[in-house]
């Protein structure tokens, strides 16, 4: 496998150099073959290791590996190759370094490694462009399929190296696999067109040993098609030259294939020579199916003639090489399905893992999504409640001012009379808990009727709003003051007493009387008040205003612009010493 997968033609090249990178190239080109040639151009190289960059001693190190290998020391080249696989920074090298360890894993049965390594080497395939490079890679994917019985994948791979090789050698090696393939897959027959492409392409590339091996396959279809007379024709005609190339796994075949087309064709003795042959040369694989056939062989010929003790030697010989070769070809079966199921393992975990990052990375989306739209509601529900807020702030405010418009007089700013009254039975409720004096002014504007036809019903308003600053201006924050109705007024004074009243009153009979300024329109006006006390009338408000009234009445009969004090002890209202000097 080691001489047919070399691809390179003979260095032709082969001046005198000392340049490393050009005695690297010459000894690439140089067919392993060729010892005296290669081991001459190794030591030159060698020579010149000084002068060597690191990616030219690794490529020194891969042909020294091949040496080795070539001698026959795999256990020692096998390490070498690995460490180029693994460590070359040439990664053209590393590929070639790589091909060249699975030939060699086949080679001692290290079937799970190869195919380990066989499907990261193909998959990097389509990036090498070095012809010598992929067809080299081909023909060992090729092989090692051919070896695990894959022959669909052993016929493609011999089939892309066809199609790339542009020399008769590639092409020879190339239907050397492909034509194995066909062969050992039973698709072969035995006047099939592609046997003599096969064999016209060896033979024009001078590798007359490949044409014979595929006159074996030629034979072999014969004596699988019942034909064994045909198939020892064809043999025996080339037996002779066959046997001149001193290549013992073509001699094997030869013989294999003689000894079982004799057998079949009652030829005994001849079929046991063939078969002895076999047991002769093949040295090197003592379960070859070539083993196989001659040990059968050999126990049919010894039971046919009644020999049963050696027979039964021959048997369990053929039994030792039948089962030895089965456990090769099952072996390496074994490890293709073992590497196939590991490489579809490694797929699925891939998928899996693939799947698992989808579905996080899809979790996460959903995460966000879920946060943002979160955020939206949030903030959605903050301007709602915003809104909320603003109309029941309005509301409350529009609330509030119908209240106080409800609780006000609308010309003058004064409590109505309803709070008017409400507010003064508060201030007399805490009066009286409090046993404080209180006192209720009742005043009403004299002729105001007069004032409106005189002078219109604007000025009237003018007047009213002036008489009701005039009074404010004497009053304390604690005093109540309302619009009973037109032009009456009411005042409730807490902690106010029976003597302080009349004063207090007084004061705000002059201040409504007081005779307006030119700004004012000039119209005067004069008030009457009626007034009543806790100390004479008690805290029940209703009485208060009945007495307040009754006073306020006097002081109209008495001829208005007064006060008038409701005396208790007397039962009537009673003018205030002052109220006559206003009079006057
Ligand atoms: P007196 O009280 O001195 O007996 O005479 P008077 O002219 O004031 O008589 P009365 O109290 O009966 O008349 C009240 C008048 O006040 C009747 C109405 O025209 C006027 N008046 C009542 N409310 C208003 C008001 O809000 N604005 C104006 N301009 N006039 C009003
Ligand atoms: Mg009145
Ligand atoms: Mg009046």
């Amino acid at each position: 496998m080691l001489v047919l997968s070399q691809t390179c033609p003979a260095a032709t090249d082969a001046h005198i150099t000392d340049d490393p990178a050009q005695l690297l190239r010459q000894a690439d080109r140089v067919s392993p073959t060729r010892h005296v040639e290669f081991e001459a151009l190794m030591r030159r190289l060698d020579a010149t290791r000084s002068r060597m960059s690191l990616q030219q001693e690794w490529h020194l190190r891969y042909l020294m590996a091949r040496k080795v290998a070539f001698r026959g020391d795999f256990k020692t080249a096998i390490p070498q190759l690995e460490a180029i696989s693994n460590q070359s920074v040439d990664p053209r090298l590393a590929f070639r370094a790589n091909a060249t360890l699975i030939d060699l894993l086949v080679t001692e049965s290290r079937y799970e490694e190869a195919f380990t390594r066989m499907g990261p080497l193909l998959d990097k395939l389509p990036q090498i462009t070095d012809k010598n490079v992929r067809i080299q890679a081909l023909g060992v994917a090729s092989q090692l399929y051919l070896e695990a019985g894959q022959y669909d994948l052993a016929v493609n791979y011999a089939d892309q190296l066809l199609r790339e090789s542009d020399t008769h050698l590639r092409d020879c090696i190339g239907w050397n696999y492909k034509l194995q393939a066909l062969f050992r897959s039973g698709k072969l027959e035995g006047d099939d067109r592609q046997l003599a492409l096969g064999i016209a392409a060896c033979g024009k590339a001078g590798n007359v040993l490949m044409a014979d091996i595929f006159k074996s396959f030629v034979a072999n279809v014969y004596l699988q098609r019942g034909q064994p007379a045909k198939a020892i024709r064809l043999l025996q005609k080339y037996y002779a030259m066959a046997e001149r190339k001193h290549y013992p796994p073509l001699e094997a075949d030869f013989n294999s294939t003689l000894a079982l087309a004799y057998w079949r064709s009652d030829e005994g003795k001849l079929a046991e020579d063939y078969a002895r042959r076999i047991l002769e040369s093949s040295i090197k694989r003592p379960y070859s199916e070539a083993t196989m056939v001659a040990y059968q062989v050999l126990y049919m010929a010894a039971k046919k003639q009644g020999h049963f003790a050696s027979a039964l030697a021959y048997h369990e010989k053929y039994m030792a090489a039948d089962k030895g070769y089965l456990n090769d070809v099952s072996a390496k079966a074994l490890a293709f399905q073992t590497v196939k199921q590991q490489v579809l393992a490694n797929q699925l975990q891939i998928e899996t893992l693939n799947k698992q990052n989808r579905i996080l990375q899809l979790q996460q989306a959903l995460g966000k999504k879920a946060v943002e739209t979160g955020r939206l509601y949030i903030i959605l529900l903050l301007v709602i409640l915003a809104f909320i807020a603003y109309v029941a702030y309005r509301f409350k405010r529009s609330q509030l001012s119908f209240m106080r418009m409800a609780r006000r007089d609308s010309l003058t700013g004064l409590f109505n009379r309803q709070h008017f009254l409400d507010e003064a039975e508060r201030v007399l409720r805490y009066s009286e808990k409090s046993s404080q004096e209180a006192c209720l002014i009742l005043i009403d504007l004299d002729y105001f009727k007069k004032v409106n036809d005189t002078h219109g019903h604007a000025t009237g308003d003018e007047v009213l709003k002036r008489a009701v600053v005039a009074c404010q201006t004497h009053l304390r924050s604690t005093d109540i003051f309302g619009r009973l109705g037109g032009e009456e007024f009411g005042i409730l004074l807490p902690e106010c007493s029976l003597h302080r009243v009349g004063e207090r009153a007084e004061q705000l009979r002059l201040a409504i009387a007081e005779p307006p300024g030119e700004d004012d329109g000039g119209v005067s006006v004069t008030a009457s008040f009626g007034v009543a006390t806790t100390a004479c009338s008690g805290y029940e408000l209703r009485q208060l205003l009945i007495h307040a009234d009754d006073a306020l009445y006097q002081a109209k009969k008495a001829g208005r612009n007064r006060v008038v004090v409701f005396d208790c002890a007397g039962g009537v209202s009673s003018a205030q010493p002052r109220k006559s000097r206003t009079e006057m």
